[in-house]
C-alpha cells in the first residue's frame, strides 16, 4: 500500500523558503514546542489532510514550469517535515527523476538513518538553529540541541547546500555570546551558502489563542533594527554571507 502523509496545507507559489518560486508543503507533527512557534497548529496530527506520494506529486508537477523558469522547486516544511521522512524520501525520489529542486526546512531535531537517506535526494537544507547552549535550547524547545548540531555537521560532511536560519527573539535567544557560539560552530562549514537572521514577529500569536495554548511571549516585542544588525555582524565577522 502506498505511504500517506499527514499534511497541514500547501502553498503553490512560495517565495521565501528557498530560491525561486516554490511549491511549499506544510507537514503535520513536530517533536519540539518552541515558545515562539508561529505554526502551533501543525504540532499534532489533528485535522490533517491525508495524501499519498503519487497524489501529491501529480499536483505539484503542474507547477513544474513555474519552478523551472524561476529557478525554484519544492520545499517541505511544517511542523517538522522529517517526522514523516519515509514519505519525503519517496516524494524526493520522484522529484529528482524529473529534475525538480528539493529543499527541506527543518530544526534538525529528527536525525536518523532514514533522514540520511532523504538527504541523498535533497538539494538544499534550511536549517534552523535556535540556540547553542543545551539548557537554553531546551528552555526554548523542550528538547536537546545535540541532534541539530550533529545534523549541521552531517550536512557539511556530505556537502549539501545549506542556509542557516536564526530566528532572533528578544528575551528568549538574544544572548550575543550564545549566538557567537553558533557562528563559531558553523564558520568553517563550506556547504553553508547563507545565514538568514529572521526577526521575531507575532503573526502566529492568534493561533495560540485559538488552540487555547499558553503563549508566553505576549509582552515581547520584535527586535530593534540595531540589535538585528548586531546579530548579522556576528555571522559576517566569521566571513559568512548574511541576509
Ligand atoms: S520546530 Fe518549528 S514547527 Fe516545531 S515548534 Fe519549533 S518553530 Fe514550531
Amino acid at each position: 500500500m502506498e505511504i500517506k502523509a499527514k499534511i497541514h496545507s500547501v502553498e503553490t507559489c512560495g517565495t521565501v523558503d528557498g530560491p525561486g518560486i516554490r511549491y511549499v508543503i506544510f507537514f503535520k507533527g513536530c517533536p519540539l514546542r518552541c515558545v515562539y512557534c508561529h505554526n502551533p497548529d501543525t504540532w499534532s496530527g489533528n485535522n490533517a489532510t491525508e495524501v499519498s506520494v503519487s497524489e501529491l506529486f501529480s499536483e505539484l508537477r503542474k507547477y513544474k514550469e513555474f519552478m523551472r523558469f524561476s529557478g525554484g522547486g519544492i520545499t517541505v516544511t511544517g511542523g517538522e517535515p522529517l517526522v514523516q521522512s519515509e514519505f519525503i524520501l519517496e516524494l524526493f525520489k520522484l522529484c529528482k527523476k524529473e529534475n525538480i529542486h528539493t529543499a527541506i526546512d527543518t530544526s534538525g531535531n529528527v536525525f536518523n538513518e532514514k533522514v540520511k537517506s532523504v538527504l541523498e535526494y535533497t538539494d538544499l537544507v534550511l536549517l534552523d538553529i535556535k540556540a547553542f547552549d543545551d539548557e537554553l535550547f531546551k528552555s526554548i524547545t523542550g528538547k536537546n540541541v545535540r541532534n541539530t548540531l550533529d545534523f549541521a555537521k552531517w550536512l557539511n560532511k556530505k556537502d549539501i547546500d545549506t542556509w542557516i536560519r536564526f530566528v532572533f527573539v528578544p528575551t528568549v535567544n538574544d544572548d550575543f555570546d550564545d549566538i557567537l557560539k553558533i557562528a563559531e560552530y558553523i564558520k568553517d562549514f563550506k556547504n553553508i551558502s547563507r545565514v538568514e537572521v529572521l526577526p521575531f514577529h507575532k503573526m502566529g500569536e492568534y493561533k495560540w489563542e485559538e488552540l487555547k495554548l499558553d503563549y508566553k511571549l505576549k509582552k515581547v516585542l520584535p527586535p530593534l533594527e540595531k540589535d538585528i544588525e548586531k546579530v548579522k555582524n556576528i555571522f559576517r565577522e566569521k566571513n559568512m554571507v548574511v541576509v
